[in-house]
C-alpha cells in the first residue's frame, strides 16, 4: 500500500485521477489515515456536502495480508450528521481487494459540476472513471447486480443507494460480502451523503491477477497469526458466542440485565425479547436451511464468522442475518418482535443506503410523535419506504432521529451530536453513556464499548448502575479502539485481545513481523491517543465544546426502568476523559 488516489470530481470535464506517494500519511492505516487526511486537509468549518470536504476511504494497516479478520475498511469525512469528523468502518471484500491493489486511501475531492452520476472501476491495470445515469436511483442491489453483469463475478463494490444520492443525513455506504451483496455499511454520519455530494454511485473493485501482502519476517508473521487465531478461538465470546448466534446473542444479555432500550428508550427491559433473540433468529435460520445458520464470515480471513443469511418461511433469500444493533433498532426500540418483520427492514435499509441504527432511532421517535404505534411493524416498514422513495415526510425521517424529533416535536430524543445512541441504555450501562458523551463521533458503541467490563465481565468488571470507574474504562476503551481501527482489524477481536495477554501481544508481534517494526503495547496506546488527538481538535475548530460532550438532559431526569436509575456520572468526570 504505497499510494494514494485523489480523485477531482470538480474537475473541467468530469473527474480527473492523481496518484500520489504517501508523503506524511506513511504508516498510517483505516481510521489513522482517515482522519489523518480529513484533520489535515478539510476546513472544519466547511459545509459536509460542499467542494471542501472530503471522502477518504482507506484500508487498515494488515488489510490484503493473511492476517486473520483484518479486511474492515475506513471511510472518513465531516459528517452531515454530526458537523464533526466522522470515521464509519466496514467489513466485507473490498479492504482486502483495494490493499492487494496497492491503495492506502482514496480520497475523493471537490464538487461536480452537474449532476452526473459515475463509477468507477479500479483493478491492477489502473483506474477508469465513466459516466453512467443509467444508476440513478437504484437500491445498493440492482446497482451491484449491473456491475457484476458489466465487469465479472469476481468484483467487490462500494457504493450508495438512493438516500446517498439524496443527501441524507443518515445515508450509509455500502461494501459487498462474499457473496457480493451491498450487506455490510459504513453506516453511521451520513457518509453515503458525502460520497452522494462527490457524484460517485460505485467504486468498483477486481483484484485479480494481485497477490497477498507479503510481510516482512515472512515466519515471525505466521507465528504471530497462529498464536493470533488460537487466542481468537480459545476465547468464549469469539470462539464460541458470536459463531453460534451472531451479535445477537446479545439480545436476552442486555435485556436481562435491564438496558434494553425498548419504545424510544423508555424503558431497559423488553417482554418481546425472547421472540426476536440471537437464540430465535439462529433457530429459526438453521430451520429454514439453505447457506443460513450463524456461522457466516462477512470477509476473507474472518474465523469468527459471527454473521448469517436470513430466508424468509419459503427460503428465499431476504438479507444477511441483522445484526443485534438492527434487531434492537428496528425491534425492541420500537416495541416489534417480529424477526421476519425486521429482517424485511433491513433489507430495506440496506438497499435505499441507510444507516440501521440512525433508521430505528429515527423511527422510535417518530413512534413517540405519534406517526405510528408502537408494536405496527407494517408501519414501521411504510415509514422506512416513504425514506426510499424520497418523499417530504421520508427526507425529514432519512436526516434521523435529532431532525425528526425537531419536526415532531418531542423531547425524549436519544442523540448525542446530533447522532442516534445505539443499543445500551446510558442510564443502566454507564459506561456506554460516557462512551456515547465523550466519543468523537456522536453516540457511537463501536467507540468504545464498555459492555464489555459493565455487563460481559470482559478485560476486568465495573459496576455497570454506579459511576465509579466508568471514564476510566471508557478513556481506556476509546484509545484501544482508535488504534485497533488502524489496523483493520474486526473490533470483535477484542474481547480476546482484552482478556488474553497473549493474544494482544500476538496482534503487535504481526504488525512488527509486517513492517519490520518494534512496537510495544505502550506505542500501540499512543497511536490511539494520537487519532483521537486529531479527531478532537477538528471538532473543536469546528465549533464543539464540553458542551457537546453530554447526554440529553432527560437521561439525568427521568428514571429508567427496572432498576428505576438515571444517569450519574457528572460533567465534571466527562470532562476529564480525554485528560491522560
Ligand atoms: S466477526 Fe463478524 S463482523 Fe467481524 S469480520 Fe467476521 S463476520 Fe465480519
Amino acid at each position: 500500500m504505497d499510494k494514494i488516489l485523489r480523485i477531482d470530481v470538480g474537475a473541467e470535464g468530469g473527474p480527473k485521477i492523481k496518484l500520489t506517494d504517501l508523503g506524511s500519511y506513511a504508516g498510517l492505516g483505516g481510521r489513522a489515515m482517515t482522519s489523518a487526511i480529513v484533520s489535515k486537509e478539510v476546513p472544519p468549518l466547511c459545509h459536509p456536502l460542499g467542494a471542501d470536504n472530503k471522502f477518504v476511504i482507506a484500508p487498515g494497516l494488515l488489510s490484503g495480508t493473511a492476517a486473520a479478520m483484518s479486511g474492515r475498511i475506513s471511510v472518513g469525512c465531516k459528517s452531515p450528521l454530526t458537523g464533526g469528523i466522522k470515521e464509519a468502518n466496514a467489513g466485507g471484500q473490498p479492504s482486502q481487494m483495494l490493499a492487494r491493489l496497492g491503495y492506502a486511501a482514496i480520497v475523493l475531492e471537490g464538487k461536480p459540476k452537474d449532476d452526473t452520476l459515475y463509477k468507477i472501476f479500479i483493478n491492477k491495470d489502473g483506474v477508469n472513471i465513466k459516466p453512467d445515469n443509467s444508476l440513478k436511483t437504484l437500491g445498493n442491489y440492482d446497482v451491484v447486480e449491473k456491475m457484476k453483469s458489466e465487469f465479472g463475478e469476481k468484483i467487490a463494490c462500494i457504493s450508495i443507494g438512493p438516500a446517498g444520492e439524496m443527501k441524507m443525513s443518515a445515508a450509509s455506504v455500502a461494501c459487498t460480502d462474499m457473496e457480493q451483496r451491498p450487506t455490510r455499511h459504513c453506516g453511521r454520519g451520513g457518509v453515503g451523503a458525502v460520497m452522494g455530494s462527490k457524484g460517485i454511485k460505485v467504486i468498483v473493485i477486481d483484484d485479480e491477477g494481485t497477490a497477498m501482502r507479503i510481510p516482512k519476517d515472512s515466519e515471525k508473521f505466521k507465528e504471530a497469526n497462529r498464536v493470533f487465531v488460537a487466542g481468537l478461538k480459545k476465547h468464549p465470546v469469539s470462539g464460541q458466542a458470536l459463531p453460534a448466534y451472531g451479535t445477537n446473542v446479545l439480545t436476552n444479555i442486555v435485556n436481562e440485565a435491564g438496558g434494553y432500550p425498548t419504545r424510544n428508550f423508555s424503558s431497559g427491559r423488553f417482554e418481546g425479547a425472547s421472540k426476536i433473540s440471537g437464540e430465535t433468529e439462529a433457530a429459526l435460520e438453521n430451520e429454514r436451511g439453505g447457506e443460513g445458520s450463524a456461522t457466516h464470515g462477512c470477509h476473507r480471513g474472518c474465523i469468527i464468522r459471527c454473521s448469517g443469511t436470513f430466508y424468509d418461511k419459503d427460503g428465499n433469500y431476504v438479507t444477511k442475518q441483522p445484526e443485534y444493533e438492527t434487531v434492537w433498532a428496528h425491534g425492541g426500540n420500537c416495541g416489534i418482535d417480529d424477526l421476519d418483520a425486521i429482517a424485511q427492514i433491513d433489507r430495506l435499509d440496506d438497499d435505499y443506503g441507510i444507516d440501521t441504527i440512525e433508521m430505528g432511532a429515527t423511527i422510535g421517535v417518530a413512534m413517540e410523535a405519534g406517526l405510528a404505534k408502537f408494536g405496527d411493524a407494517r408501519a414501521a416498514i411504510n415509514l422506512v419506504k416513504e425514506v426510499g422513495k424520497g418523499t417530504d415526510l421520508g427526507r425529514i425521517l432519512g436526516n434521523g432521529a435529532a431532525v425528526t424529533g425537531k419536526v415532531f416535536g418531542v423531547e425524549r430524543v436519544p442523540v448525542v451530536k446530533g447522532q442516534s445512541m445505539p443499543a445500551y441504555d446510558p442510564r443502566t450501562v454507564q459506561g456506554m453513556g460516557v462512551t456515547y458523551a465523550t466519543s468523537t463521533m456522536g453516540a457511537d458503541h463501536t467507540a468504545g464499548y464498555a459492555v464489555t467490563a459493565n455487563i460481559l465481565g470482559v478485560g476486568g468488571s465495573v459496576d455497570p448502575l454506579k459511576p465509579v470507574g466508568q471514564v476510566e474504562l471508557s478513556r481506556n476503551l476509546q484509545i484501544a479502539t482508535a488504534a485497533v481501527d488502524a489496523t483493520g482489524m474486526c473490533i470483535f477481536i477484542a474481547f480476546a485481545v482484552l482478556d488474553q495477554p497473549e493474544t494482544f501481544q500476538a496482534l503487535i508481534d504481526m504488525i512488527n513481523a509486517f513492517y519490520d517494526l518494534n512496537l510495544k503495547a505502550d506505542d500501540v496506546a499512543n497511536l490511539g491517543k494520537s487519532i483521537l488527538k486529531n479527531e478532537r481538535e477538528f471538532n473543536k475548530a469546528a465549533g464543539f465544546t464540553p458542551q457537546h460532550d453530554r447526554l440529553p438532559g432527560y437521561f439525568s431526569k427521568e428514571k429508567l426502568p427496572p432498576h428505576n436509575i438515571t444517569f450519574q456520572v457528572s460533567d465534571a468526570e466527562l470532562d476529564q476523559l480525554f485528560n491522560w
